[in-house]
């Protein structure tokens, strides 16, 4: 097992595991702003880990900026599906090397 993966959202460190049994739940992954986590099944491969890391990224990010209290969570799962899709269409994206 490598090192765990850490993010650095607006000031605040989370976590990034991979978790087995999110599937079974419906979940390809979540975010717990509380805990500071970001869980993605750990089967998920290729565009669907990506895309579901980012997702739950961007959900890390409206929370510390408190955007979460301005939107409702409709909205929330729609902005965030469509700035992680974009973004995996776009760019070609990996964790930072970790310290
Ligand atoms: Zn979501």
């Amino acid at each position: 097992m490598g090192k765990p993966i850490h993010f650095n959202i607006l000031g605040e460190k989370y976590v990034l595991k991979r978790e087995l049994g999110l599937l079974e739940n419906d979940l390809m992954g979540r975010c717990s702003a509380h805990r500071k986590i970001i869980e993605v099944d750990a089967r998920l491969k290729g565009f669907d880990y990506k895309s579901t890391m980012l997702h739950e990224f961007v959900h890390a990010v409206i929370h510390e900026s408190s955007v979460n209290q301005a939107i409702p969570i409709q909205l929330e799962e729609i902005i965030c599906d469509q700035i992680a899709k974009c973004l995996c269409q776009n760019f070609t994206i990996y964790p930072k090397a970790q310290k």
